[in-house]
């Protein structure tokens, strides 16, 4: 009762969202809905003082309108409002961030429930998710921080070339070496010199990254067993080495998670010119059909239809599957579409809600013949968390684990791998507070999944509107494994795997084999199993993951399918920019958290830039914390604040550096030749 009391904080604790005890079971209510008030009553958790209080009543207009409060929302309405002079306004369409979001293992919690998840559905696959009638599910974070608060934490940057192949591809600027600083500039990684080196990693971002505290003693002799197959060993696939199997670092601190809202907004939430508008739906961008300059924005708050204005710029952070349908609601996209739906069109832009692309993989099912399965969760582990922040709930189980290997189609030079690992079990995420069966001999066997997934993806789908109604969700066609090389990369992927499980560690120390009877309906399973059961396995059980992007994607102007230029800038219009996942024109080779952070800085960065620059002309504002006066003028930027340890990067121009290789010889020593392109 004690541990249950809520504590004593500095402003008054909030119970925020619903609660997460009902999403594990009527058999685990008791304990879970106590673990839960425990959680909801410790100040570090819930921090109560940072939460957003929202207005009464919200201003006219607003310089900068920031539609979206996930992610990249979060991080670009924190950056614009570093700068006291602009009055800059956040629409989401969720709530708070609920406060058990914080503990690593629940990272499941608050998926499939209305209040905080979209909970998307695709249109029927021919090819993929067919264990599910051929519709997969796409969960999107509904809620301050968006898919940040919901999502596995993992820190992986994608590759070199990913970036360079997005500058020669049309976007100028966008080269690994020129998007290296944004990744740095978010950074606080507590692990460097301790498994990451600081010749990749960065200190004094407002995102903390460092493994979680535990990892199950399984996913440890993973990494042994992958060792065993020859891969090399790595403590960091976002530093020398690109291949192999780690226990990835994840955004989280003390034993919680790092959403961007938390690391971001929630400092900035007590800034006076910073107002956040919560469960507040954005409809459409007003733009002025002659001079095609954004004017307001729409938005829905408690049923009503109401209009802000936007004196600078309005921003699109609405994710991969919401910001192209807010344009073409605005009349922003494809001319037939816009007919279809009577939209009248501002601008004929054919690419809004083409180029959808998402990795996608098999999963594949493992029994432990030798490993009860032991609940994850039980008194013991709740006490370590209540007490400590330490144990199995300061993790995320299995996930955490990763893996990249080439396949035989992956890029020559192995520095771009295209398959990519992720694992399942030993959750902690429910119990009902019991240490399990006393008769382990009997008990049932632990179980464990892979997830095989191809990171480069030929597969191309899109998005469009249902309807006119901004209520309606778009309709989703991924296309999956239209394109037969996706298919191909997972069966060599996928056989990895089972090479994986076949290692004298994971054979001899815990019995891992192949799940019997699954895949039963795929022929050609069993000991040998052939290309086509591969095949066939990741049709049906398809792991479609979360990191869909494309459908606004920027690229050059002479590409009638960009949709915004290599400034985010939204082509034709003035003072419109989209700022989130859907602008990467392919789908970096890892998880996409740590690059959509990467774009929100550097989107946030040509904001101020334009801005600042413009009023430091003519002498009406004054360059202010974060503030450049002109991304070409990086030294003087730099050399004018001195306060922040990104801001003294030593690599970046100061000739005191203390790391041995420059950037450029980064590139050399690696092999990785950067296309200098210049701007348009
Ligand atoms: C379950 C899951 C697990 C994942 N695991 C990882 C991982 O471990 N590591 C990793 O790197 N990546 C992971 N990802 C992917 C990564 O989190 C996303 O790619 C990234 O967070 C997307 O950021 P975003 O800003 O583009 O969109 P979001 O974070 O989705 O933000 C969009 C925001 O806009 C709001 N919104 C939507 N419509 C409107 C509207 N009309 N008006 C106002 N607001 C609106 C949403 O509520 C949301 O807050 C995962 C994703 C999911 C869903």
């Amino acid at each position: 009762m004690m541990i249950r009391a809520a504590e004593t904080c500095a402003c008054p604790l909030q119970e925020l969202g619903p609660s997460m005890a009902g999403s594990c079971g009527s058999q685990f209510i008791i304990f879970m809905s106590i673990l839960e008030s425990f959680i909801n009553g410790r100040c570090d958790l819930v921090d109560p003082c940072n939460r957003v209080v929202e207005r009464e009543q919200y201003d006219d207009s607003y310089d900068f309108v920031v539609v979206g409060g996930g992610t990249a929302g979060a991080i670009v309405a924190a950056r614009l409002s570093e700068n006291p002079q602009w009055k800059v306004l956040l629409i989401e369409a969720g709530g708070e961030e609920p406060s058990p979001c914080s503990v690593p293992a629940w990272v499941t919690a608050y998926w499939n429930k209305n209040e905080t998840d979209w909970n998307y559905k695709t249109e029927p696959q021919e090819k993929a998710c067919l264990a599910n009638g051929g519709r997969c599910t796409w969960h999107r974070g509904k809620m301050l921080g968006g898919c940040s608060a919901i999502n596995g934490m993992m820190y992986m940057r994608g590759h070199a070339a990913d970036y360079d192949g997005w500058a020669v591809n049309g976007a100028p600027g966008w080269s690994w070496f020129e998007v290296m600083p944004y990744f740095l500039k978010s950074e606080d990684n507590k692990e460097i010199s301790d498994g990451v080196s600081g010749q990749y990693h960065n200190t004094g971002g407002p995102i903390p990254v460092q493994r979680f505290r535990y990892a199950p003693r399984f996913a440890h002799d993973v990494v042994s067993a992958a060792i065993e197959l020859g891969f090399t060993p790595t403590s960091d696939l976002n530093g020398e080495t690109t291949t192999g199997f780690t226990i990835a670092q994840a955004f989280n601190d003390g034993g919680t998670r790092f959403s961007t809202a938390r690391a971001y907004l929630r400092p900035a939430s007590h800034r006076e010119n910073l107002d956040i508008m919560l469960n507040a739906l954005g409809t459409r961008v007003i733009i002025d059909p002659r001079t095609k300059t954004v004017t307001g924005v729409e938005y829905v708050k408690n049923g009503e239809t109401k209009t802000v204005g936007v004196t600078k710029e309005a921003i699109l952070s609405g994710g991969t599957m919401v910001s192209p349908q807010i344009l073409l609601l605005s009349g922003l996209g494809p001319k037939e579409t816009l007919d279809k739906f009577n939209i009248p069109v501002i601008k004929d832009l054919p690419g809004v809600g083409q180029n959808l692309h998402n990795h996608v993989g098999v999963k594949l099912d493992f029994t432990l013949s030798k490993e009860p399965d032991l609940p994850e969760l039980n008194w013991e582990s709740a006490m370590e968390y209540m007490l400590e922040r330490k144990g199995p709930l300061s993790g995320t189980g299995m996930s955490q684990l990763t893996g990249m290997i080439n396949s035989r189609f992956a890029p020559s030079g192995g520095r771009h791998p295209d398959i990519q690992y992720f694992f399942g079990g030993y959750y902690a995420a429910c119990g009902d507070g019991s240490l399990g069966p006393d008769d382990l001999e009997n008990a049932n066997k632990r179980k464990i999944s892979i997830s095989a997934i191809a990171l480069q993806p030929k597969s191309r789908g899109f998005l469009t509107l249902r309807s006119g109604d901004p209520f309606d969700y778009p309709l989703f066609q991924p296309n999956y494994f239209q394109d037969d090389h996706d298919l191909a990369v997972l069966v060599e992927a996928a056989r990895t795997a089972y090479r994986l499980a076949n290692t004298t560690i994971l054979r001899e120390k815990y019995g891992m084999h192949p799940t019997e009877n699954y895949g039963k309906h795929c022929p050609g399973g069993g000991s040998n199993p052939t290309d086509e059961f591969f095949k066939c396995l990741a049709q049906q059980n398809t792991a479609p993951e979360n990191h869909q992007v494309g459908t606004c994607k920027m690229g050059s102007s002479d590409d009638p399918m960009a949709v915004v230029d290599p400034t985010l800038k939204v082509y034709g219009i003035e003072g419109l920019r989209v700022i989130d996942a859907s602008i990467m024109p392919t789908v970096p080779s890892a998880n996409t958290a740590a690059p959509v952070v990467m774009v929100a800085e550097r989107g946030a960065e040509f904001i101020v830039t334009r801005h600042q620059r413009f009023k430091n002309k003519f002498g009406s504002n004054t360059p202010t914390k974060g503030g450049a006066t002109s991304h070409d003028d990086r030294r003087t930027y730099y050399n004018s604040n001195k306060d922040s340890k990104w801001n003294n990067r030593d690599w970046v121009f100061n000739i005191n550096r203390q790391n041995t290789q420059k950037p450029q010889d980064w590139y050399r020593f690696n092999n990785v030749y950067p296309t200098r392109q210049s701007h348009r």
